[in-house]
């Protein structure tokens, strides 16, 4: 009690300190949104295929910060560079390796069986927030899950997450040009490197403005 007491400050100094305290926890930093999702413009939907959107279009992710972080398992952070090389230019966010402990935006993983329901996919990518991603003002924390097949080899390996990472950037759809990277299925017609209309496309989708092209409704985007 006796230590208690002489440690007691000043009316006024106490008072300052828990203004202090008070205000430097309201200061503290929000998450702020990390990403918005934005209604593809119809001349961006031409260039996707048309089976696909035949219903209502899809939201896009757009990444808001300069850097996104994306990790991977310790022996595919080779392969990710070269993928990640694949999507860099002018008009497109930078992509930095991190470690999976820090939290990445995009994180790529290994798995055994992808999908059940179909046997073919070799790479998938979603969204993985606690709820369904909200469309409309950018206030989502978004996190990108990229899961790969295991069994591929290095050459498809390096094709079919190159693929992934431009759904992670933004394309929810695939390329109407079955030339194209962004094509839905892994061909000898398919390119194996992104071709710079691709590149060029998505950096349109960036530059387009934030307020006039979000959807006023709320709808999780579809697996990829
Ligand atoms: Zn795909």
């Amino acid at each position: 009690m006796k230590a208690w007491r002489r440690t007691l400050l000043p009316g006024w100094l106490a008072a300052a300190l828990v203004c202090g305290l008070l205000t430097q926890a309201n200061a503290a930093p929000e998450a702020r949104p990390n990403a918005d999702w934005i209604a593809y413009p119809s001349w961006v939907l031409a260039k996707f295929d048309s089976e696909e959107n035949r219903t209502d279009p899809d939201p896009m992710l757009r990444w808001q910060t300069p850097v996104v972080t994306i990790s991977a398992p310790a022996s595919r952070i080779g392969v990710l560079r070269e993928a990640i090389a694949e999507w860099q230019g002018p008009g497109l966010p930078r992509l930095r390796i991190v470690d999976p402990e820090r939290d990445p935006d995009i994180a790529v993983q290994d798995v055994q069986v992808l999908s059940r329901r179909d046997p073919d996919m070799l790479g998938e990518t979603e969204p993985v927030a606690e709820d369904p991603p909200p469309l409309g003002p950018p206030t989502t924390y978004a996190t990108v899950s990229i899961k790969m097949t295991t069994g591929l080899s290095p050459a498809e390996y390096r094709i079919v997450l190159t693929h992934e990472l431009g759904h992670a950037l933004g394309f929810w759809r695939h390329a109407a040009n079955p030339h194209w990277l962004m094509g839905a299925e892994l061909s000898s017609e398919q390119s194996p490197h992104v071709s710079a209309a691709e590149r060029a496309l998505l950096a349109q989708l960036y530059a387009l403005p934030r307020s006039t092209q979000q959807l006023a409704k709320k709808r999780r985007p579809p697996l990829s």
